[in-house]
């Protein structure tokens, strides 16, 4: 009867800690909105033309110390320019982006409005990337500011995150962006073609999109409303405490759904044979993460088969994942984990890459081991592999080879960023993991996960949160292998 009742008192306590930390991650949730930037984006996409015409409102809060007398957007489309110094991809990827035959692309602006008022704006940055908007009088903290953006994006033909090809249009980091202010100042940074060279807060969006009506859609948000009007459907999105807004669309997709808890998986593809497998994995992989480092906020997540040039790419609620792909499945749950790491908990994916990916490339790695896929050790023994030799080769060509993880653009190739990125990143989280053992590894990313989510957390913050709990043995792991003084031992296999 005692133990009945001590069962029955633990069952309780359960309930309510699982309550209260639902009522916690609720609250969390309606912070970011509340804090969130407004956008309201009014487009329109013509297939003969590939243009995407747009009218966009974005009422944005000056929530730091600092006063401007601009406010700074990124404007990414115009990196897909004939003339743009940091070409849009590299040239080893040049054949796989422009099968048909070198195309270009680019935003100009009509009209740019402050509270009503047309003002002169600037496009500006190192590559025609930053969109300048003067505000009369200045952006002080606290102060709100309404600004219209009146822009036509052309899509080039390229099989990128944005462009158009044969099966989809591809829409991510198609809109000008807001300018993540750090340390009291915009960050301008350009668009380098390695990595994903984006730092973004979370914001809130409305999106009403008009496309011809045999488009299908995959979208970050919900859809609130279709609309449809002489061969047009207008969707309506509304999206909260996302960290980008990204849509790819097609006249060739087939849907199929699963629910995981709260979240409806939506998977549209055109040329995947195994299409429930895909569905599984990627509904396998939020289950996973739901599971061992928190839940998943948000009512829809978008897998979506796509034509890219590289494995796939995540955006809020939705990821891209590269048609024929040799690593599809594995692409699929990567960018799954990126819904966590990337989009919940954001990071500063120039200068710390590794944060994102190597923490997403490490869970696929885990949850393939836990699914019975992969086993970890294979997996790690390849990682070891790979890294070992590439630092070999690179040792024998030149002395002193910087062994530490770095900011994107201080990589002297793809390759190097792609070993020291991911690989070596699932090797530094292997090792924490290794050490410290699987229990106190998710006790830290859980608390990792509920300190940092919806802003953009500093390298030193997700190191205290293992420290916390692991001890200062983690921390120094973490230490040496950013420094590049780690000992990962010679392979002999
Ligand atoms: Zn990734």
């Amino acid at each position: 009867m005692k133990k009945f009742l001590c069962v029955l008192v633990a069952v309780f306590l359960i309930a309510m800690c699982a309550i209260a930390l639902a009522a916690c991650s609720a609250d969390k949730m309606k912070t970011a909105v509340k804090n969130g930037d407004e956008y309201t984006i009014v487009a329109s996409y013509d297939e003969q033309s590939h243009i995407v015409s747009a009218v966009q409102t974005v009422k944005a809060v000056n929530r730091s110390e600092n006063s401007f007398d601009s406010v700074k957007f990124h404007i990414y489309p115009n990196q897909y320019r004939e003339d743009a110094t940091n070409l849009v991809v590299p040239n080893v990827y040049r054949a796989k982006a422009y099968p048909n035959g070198d195309s270009w692309g680019d935003i100009s602006f009509d009209s740019v409005k402050v509270d009503g008022n047309s003002v002169a704006f600037t496009v500006e940055g190192t590559d025609c990337d930053i969109l300048s908007v003067p505000i009369a009088g200045g952006f002080f903290p606290d102060k709100t500011v309404e600004i219209e953006l009146t822009y036509q994006v052309q899509l080039a033909n390229i099989h990128h995150r944005l462009g158009y090809n044969d099966n989809t249009v591809n829409l991510g980091n198609w809109y000008p962006v807001l300018c993540h202010i750090d340390n009291g100042n915009y960050t301008q940074s350009p668009y380098y073609n390695v990595g994903d060279p984006f730092v973004s807060e979370v914001a809130n969006y409305n999106v009403n999109f008009t496309l011809p009506e045999n488009y299908i859609v995959a979208s970050t948000g919900e859809l609130v409303e279709a609309i449809k009007d002489n061969g047009y459907v207008t969707y309506k999105y509304r999206a909260e405490a996302v960290r980008d807004f990204a849509m790819v669309t097609s006249a060739k997709f087939t849907k199929i759904s699963q629910t995981v808890g709260d979240t409806q998986v939506n998977y549209f593809y055109y040329n995947d044979a195994d299409a429930q497998n895909s569905l599984s994995t990627a509904c396998g992989m939020l289950e996973y993460l739901n599971k061992n480092v928190g839940t998943y906020p948000y009512t829809q997540y978008n897998v979506v088969e796509t034509e890219f040039c590289y494995g796939g790419m995540e955006y809020p609620n939705l990821s891209m994942i590269t048609c024929g792909s040799s690593s599809y499945q594995e692409a699929i749950a990567h960018e799954t984990a990126h819904q966590w790491f990337y989009g919940l908990v954001g990071n500063d994916q120039i200068a710390n890459a590794w944060m994102d990916e190597g923490l997403s490339e490490y869970l696929t790695y885990l949850y393939l081991d836990s699914a019975g896929v992969t086993p970890l050790a294979r997996n790690m023994l390849s990682c070891t592999q790979t890294y070992v030799t590439y630092v070999d080769v690179l040792d024998k060509y030149y002395q002193n080879v910087d062994r530490s993880m770095r900011s994107v653009d201080a990589y002297k190739s793809d390759s190097e960023y792609v070993v020291f990125t991911y690989v070596k990143g699932s090797l530094l989280f292997n090792t924490v993991y290794e050490t410290v053992g699987a229990s106190k590894f998710w006790k830290s990313l859980q608390n990792y996960f509920d300190e940092a989510q919806f802003t953009v957390a500093p390298s030193s913050q997700l190191v205290s949160c293992f420290v916390n709990v692991c001890g200062e043995e983690a921390g120094n792991i973490f230490t040496k292998f950013i420094e590049g003084k780690e000992i990962i031992g010679k392979v002999t296999d």
